[in-house]
């Protein structure tokens, strides 16, 4: 069995709110092993090559405020002038790079044996309302889909945690060098894994 790394975003709004040390001491509780740790103000082309460009992740983000119109009886035509799911995730993505540029992001990189399906379930659902309590999200935020369209924004969700593996290695590699990349052994740790 491969361990694997994930990145940890706390973003602009987590860090705005002083909650990193809180957000980060949850996944070092749960035996994650922190190999990187830093703060850095994204740029644009930073933030376009951390989201996908591709049809699917514009798709999946459209969808979910489509679903979330359905369900409350709203048309996404009044605030993007479109109900096309691609369309709308391309809009978002717009807002997501304004966003990530308020204040400095502060980034970990997590280590550990089906590292991701835990910090996916340690952030929460992406849709504050709908996140369990016990989540980061559900703990620390409660922002709905509707608002934060309107507002012409994204969900200010505090973290941005990586959703499957390849995603893992990619975003690590894009955010951190090697050097900045650490190896160590916890202690305990060969308990803890095997
Ligand atoms: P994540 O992996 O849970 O962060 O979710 P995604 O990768 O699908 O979306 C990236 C980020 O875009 C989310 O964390 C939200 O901040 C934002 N976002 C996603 N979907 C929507 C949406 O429908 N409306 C708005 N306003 N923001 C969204």
């Amino acid at each position: 069995m491969k361990k694997q790394k994930a990145l940890l975003i706390i973003k602009p709004d987590g860090v705005q709110r002083g909650l990193i040390g809180k957000i980060i001491t949850r996944f070092e509780s749960v035996g994650l092993k922190i190999i990187g740790l830093k703060f850095e103000m994204a740029t644009s082309d930073k933030v376009i090559a951390h989201y996908p460009e591709t049809e699917a992740w514009f798709k999946k983000v459209g969808e979910r405020t489509l679903t979330n119109y359905a369900k409350k009886g709203l048309d996404a035509k009044i605030v993007f002038k479109t109900d096309d799911a691609v369309s709308i995730g391309k809009i978002v993505k717009g807002w997501l790079v304004t966003y990530f540029q308020e204040s400095p992001v502060f980034m970990a990189v997590v280590e550990g044996y089906d590292c991701i399906e835990i910090v996916r379930k340690l952030s929460g659902n992406t849709i504050p309302v709908q996140a369990l309590p016990g989540t980061v999200r559900g703990d620390f935020s409660h922002d709905t889909i509707d608002l934060a369209n309107e507002q012409n924004r994204p969900l200010r969700n505090i973290i941005h945690a990586s959703d499957a593996p390849e995603d893992g290695e990619k975003e690590v590699n894009l955010w951190f060098t090697k050097e900045e990349l650490f190896s160590y052994e916890l202690a305990g740790e060969k308990f803890m894994y095997k």
